[in-house]
């Protein structure tokens, strides 16, 4: 198993609406091996076929191994293939993500609190899955990734997370696609205002 490269915003493969499997043979199952890999030793609990500039419908999920957190889903792993959302909760939840792709940055992203899940497994076979709560929102964050969406797309709020750079007071990494997702936080904030502004007239 590999641990493969994990491409940003500046790679358009992440903003590709990826293709359909439909092979599960020996290559496609050194794929799905190669991405656990790559998301345990992120480490992240998901993973999209996109995000390692392989432009298909394949998405990895693993809850942390923390029972009194996820419950009986804790360490659970889940392969999915050309998954497809069928059934989606009215209730809508706020939460904090993050991506592997956009290193350094979160973001409020509003979600379904529940999702019915449909797809092949890795070898093929179909597959139903309902997912609640946080593992609802991972799933529907990496699907987004297979129609090349991001959560700086859809995020009410964006922000720059610290990493060591600045905790050292050198300056942060500049990324080509920093102006971007600088570009959405701007963007959001002014609407977050204006939506103030609204309440208080
Ligand atoms: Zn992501």
């Amino acid at each position: 198993m590999t641990v493969l490269d994990i491409i940003q915003p500046d790679n358009p493969t992440l903003r590709k609406k990826a293709i359909k499997v439909s092979s599960f043979d020996k290559k496609f199952q050194m794929l799905v091996d190669d991405m656990i890999e790559t998301m345990l030793d992120a480490p992240g609990v998901g993973l999209a076929g996109p995000q390692i500039a392989e432009s298909k419908r394949i998405i990895v999920v693993h809850l942390p191994e923390d029972e009194e957190e996820f419950g009986d889903e804790a360490g659970v792993l889940y392969a999915v293939a050309n998954p497809k959302i069928i059934k989606t909760s009215r209730k809508i939840v706020n939460g904090v993500e993050a991506c592997l792709s956009i290193p350094g940055y979160a973001g409020e992203v509003d979600r379904h609190e529940m999702v019915v899940i449909t797809g092949q497994d890795r070898y093929g076979e179909d597959i139903r899955i309902k997912a609640k709560g946080w593992l609802a929102r991972i799933f529907q964050h990496e699907i987004d990734h297979l129609d090349g969406q991001l959560f700086i797309d859809i995020a009410h709020k964006i922000w720059r997370l610290e990493d060591e750079s600045e905790a050292d007071n050198t300056k942060p990494e500049i990324r080509p696609w920093d102006a971007e997702v600088v570009k959405l936080q701007k963007e959001r904030e002014a609407e977050e205002a204006e939506l103030r502004r609204a309440e208080n007239e």
